[in-house]
This record gives structure tokens, C-alpha cells and sequence, in this order.
């Protein structure tokens, strides 16, 4: 089947300066370095780790918001047009995003109907006399009163603004959606209300998501195929149930041994220090300055995304030695 949307070989690089001082060498800071992944029509692709470690700027990528250094987006087979041309934009009602902080990514001065309703004005997709309709039907679809359609942002609790966040996301009818933490400012009460909309919406308009997440717990409830990412490379891919079930990759390991369980005796894994800088990754695997199995050929050598049995990918010299299972 055709990917609705595939990265190729993706890279985002930085220069920034090592010190305050302006006139302080400058280092290349690997946001995204060498991300490949697709993601089908009405399916979820996870993308999980750390802060810092490149989830954010992979978003921006797959949308066309900011250009790769390297590598391509292509959407059903085609590349992305350059950001900000006729052709791009065309597209970009197709591929819309929500945003972590549904206060942020709303303006406190304008009634939410206008806020829902200003993609149809911004891509000219609708007259001027259907526009109120369609926000009606959109607040519809995720749950909104119709009484809401004239309050502001301050009005509106937590989790309504985040369903405004998605009813202005779907007014142009997208395929998919990158949905960057999109329940992690929400209260945990409501967290569980989103997620069952995200995934009714699925279920009813074959919507695919690209949902960033450092919540293995949620990811697991959401996501088709999951992608692990360390310091800008994915280091695991493949089914969810596969990846979750039983992580091969360390660093998975460890992510998945720190997700709350009722009853459960699973011994958490925990990974000594903070991930290195992306302006300064360790040579070889980058991840084996925390990692409890590293050897030498892991500190010189860069591990290859390698296939396993059950069809999922993992990025460590050592995967083979005992099937899914590493000896330290
Ligand atoms: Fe650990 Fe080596 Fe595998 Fe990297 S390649 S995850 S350092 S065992």
C-alpha cells in the first residue's frame, strides 16, 4: 500500500556556538539525523523519547514547517513542495497539527467559531455563510456544545480547549494528523477523554496520526507501530504490540520498564545520567555512555538499523546474540 506519508533518510542539523562568547566556535547540533519511517492511511505511528531527543523537529519535518538539511518528506509518492508555495500549501490542509498547549495555540481575543473556522478563510475553502456551519459540525464531531461557538479560550476548561485545538485541525477535513503532546498540559482526569476522541476520530474519518509522545503509556493505547528515538536517530521501530510487549533495543528497555503497572513485578531499569548533547553526540552507538551493555565496537562503531523476526528494526550491535534478549 502507499504510505500516506514517508520520511527518507531525514536530517535537521544546527549550527550553534559551543560558548556565550559570539565569537565562540560553532558546533553542528544533530536535531534529526538519519529518520526514516511511513505511516499508512487511518494508522498511528508512536514517535517516543526523552525531551531533546528530536521527536518535535520530526513533526515540524513531516509537516514541510521547516526544511530537512538532508532527506525528504514525500506524501502519497510525491515530495513536499517547498514551504510557503502555492503547491504546499494545497497540501498542508491535509496534514495539520495539534499542538501540546491548546492555551498557547489559541488567541485569547477571538470567539473559538472564529478560531475553528479561520483554516476555511486562511486555505479559501469554504464561503463566507458555510464557515459557521462547518465549525458547528466540526464542534460537533469532537464533543464541543453549540452554545461555546461565541466564548473565548479563557472561558473554556482544559480539556474543551484541547477539543477546540482539534475541531480547528479538522475543519479542512485532513488525512493526517501530527499530534505533538497533545494530552501532556491536560489534567489526568481529562487526558483519558481526548485519548478515546483521537481514537473515535480515527475509527470514524480513517484519520492517520503521528502522535509524539514521551508517555509510553498513552502511546501504547494510541499507536499502530511505534518509533523509538535517541539523540535524533530511531534506534527502534515496528508493531506496538511487538515493542512494548518485548523491547530489544536497551534504550527501549529501559522506557518501557518506567511505565506504571497495577500488580505487575517488572524490574525498572534505570539508566545512568542525562542523554549527551545533540551538539556533541559520543562517537559509535550514541547510545552507550549509558548504556549497561556496551562494548568497544559500540563505542566505535554507528549501529545500523538491522531487521528482526517479527519485522521490526533495531539499531544495536548486540541484538543477535540471544533473540530479544541481551547477556551484559
Ligand atoms: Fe548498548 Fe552497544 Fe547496543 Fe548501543 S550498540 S545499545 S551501546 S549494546
Amino acid at each position: 500500500m502507499t504510505p500516506l506519508l514517508e520520511a527518507v533518510d531525514l536530517h535537521r542539523h544546527y549550527a550553534v556556538r559551543t560558548g556565550r562568547n559570539p565569537f565562540s566556535a560553532k558546533a553542528l547540533l544533530r536535531a534529526v539525523d538519519g529518520v526514516s519511517f511511513r505511516i499508512q492511511p487511518g494508522r498511528t505511528l508512536g514517535l517516543v523519547g526523552e525531551s531533546g531527543c528530536g521527536k518535535s523537529t520530526t513533526g515540524k519535518l513531516a509537516l514541510g514547517l521547516i526544511p530537512p538539511s538532508a532527506g525528504e518528506i514525500r506524501c502519497e509518492s510525491e515530495p513536499m513542495p517547498a514551504a510557503g508555495t502555492a503547491a504546499w500549501r494545497t497540501l498542508r490542509r491535509r496534514l495539520q497539527m495539534v499542538y501540546q498547549d491548546p492555551l498557547g495555540a489559541l488567541d485569547r481575543r477571538l470567539p473559538i467559531g472564529e478560531q475553528i473556522a479561520e483554516p476555511l478563510v486562511i486555505h479559501e475553502q469554504a464561503k463566507p455563510a458555510e464557515r459557521r456551519e462547518r465549525a458547528l459540525s466540526v464542534m460537533e464531531a469532537v464533543g464541543l456544545q453549540r452554545h461555546l461557538l461565541t466564548r473565548y479560550p479563557h472561558e473554556l476548561s482544559g480539556g474543551q480547549r484541547q477539543r477546540v485545538v482539534l475541531a480547528r485541525a479538522l475543519i479542512t477535513e485532513p488525512r493526517l494528523l501530527v499530534c505533538d503532546e497533545p494530552i501532556s498540559a491536560l489534567d489526568v482526569s481529562i487526558q483519558a477523554q481526548v485519548v478515546n476522541l483521537l481514537l473515535d476520530l480515527q475509527e470514524r474519518l480513517d484519520i492517520a496520526y503521528l502522535f509524539i509522545s514521551h508517555d509510553l503509556r498513552v502511546v501504547r493505547q494510541v499507536s499502530h507501530e511505534v518509533a523509538v528515538m535517541y539523540l535524533g536517530r530511531i534506534v527502534e521501530r515496528g508493531e506496538a504490540e511487538n515493542v512494548l510487549a518485548e523491547p530489544a533495543h536497551p534504550y527501549t528497555r529501559a522506557l518501557v520498564s518506567a511505565i506504571p503497572t497495577v500488580g505487575s513485578k517488572r524490574e525498572r531499569i534505570l539508566l545512568g545520567g542525562d542523554p549527551p548533547s545533540p551538539a556533541n553526540v559520543p562517537p559509535g552507538c550514541s547510545f552507550h555512555t549509558r548504556c549497561p551493555f556496551a562494548t568497544a565496537q559500540c563505542r566505535s562503531e554507528i549501529p545500523t538499523l538491522q531487521p528482526l523476526a517479527d519485522g521490526r528494526d533495531v539499531a544495536c550491535h548486540r541484538v543477535h546474540e540471544t533473540p530479544l534478549r541481551l547477556v551484559a
